[in-house]
């Protein structure tokens, strides 16, 4: 499932009101569209229609690809440093179908539309 929803926001450049789409996760098998999108950074960003002014909302999304079997936690590049408290914190709070597919499955996470990029190559 490809979780949407939207948010409003202000530009600062120049005032005007626009929504951005947030998504918690990305199922590429079902939206092939998004995979593009999300090799290139462009996830949970936007770029206000009035003066292009880009804006990207630092929020981690789940990469999911049915046919290949993948999940990969996509964390905001700033978010580094957070690694292992956040694999903690992903093996903690996940449910009983995360709990699944653990135990046949790696937890992957990255950080940033590079290593993304890296990690799939290598899949
Ligand atoms: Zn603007």
């Amino acid at each position: 499932m490809t979780l949407i929803h939207r948010a409003k926001i202000k530009c600062e450049k120049c005032d005007n009101e626009f929504e951005i789409a947030l998504y918690g996760s990305v199922n590429v098998t079902l939206n092939p569209e998004l995979k593009a999108k999300a090799l290139k950074g462009e996830i949970n960003s936007g770029i206000c229609p009035r003066c292009n002014a880009r804006y990207e909302i630092e929020l981690p999304f789940l990469y999911h690809d049915m046919e290949k079997e993948i999940m990969i936690w996509v964390f905001p590049e700033k978010e580094r440093e957070r690694a292992e408290e956040i694999k903690k914190e992903l093996l903690e709070s996940s449910g009983e179908f995360m709990r699944i597919w653990f135990k046949e499955h790696p937890l992957i996470i990255v950080f940033g539309a590079e290593e993304l990029k890296e990690k799939l190559k290598e899949l």
